[in-house]
């Protein structure tokens, strides 16, 4: 399955955005918020896809063990 694009700027940095009320609509037809990292546009990409793509990384720093 080929990477999912912006389709603002034809980006492949997308991620998982925040999930707000206004996305309800969105989440009946099977489509989950993405952003772009790029151009920071918002869109919408079927269940499958968004879901294979990046999540906020607020953890991403790895946690180092005291020992
Ligand atoms: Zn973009």
């Amino acid at each position: 399955m080929p990477s999912p694009i912006c389709k603002f700027c034809t980006s492949k940095s997308l991620r998982v955005s925040k999930f707000r009320m206004g996305d309800m609509s969105h989440l009946l037809l099977f489509q989950f918020p993405v952003r772009c990292r790029s151009c920071r546009q918002r869109t919408y990409l079927s269940f499958h896809v968004a879901l294979r793509l990046p999540h906020r990384s607020k953890h991403s720093t790895p946690v180092k063990s005291v020992s």
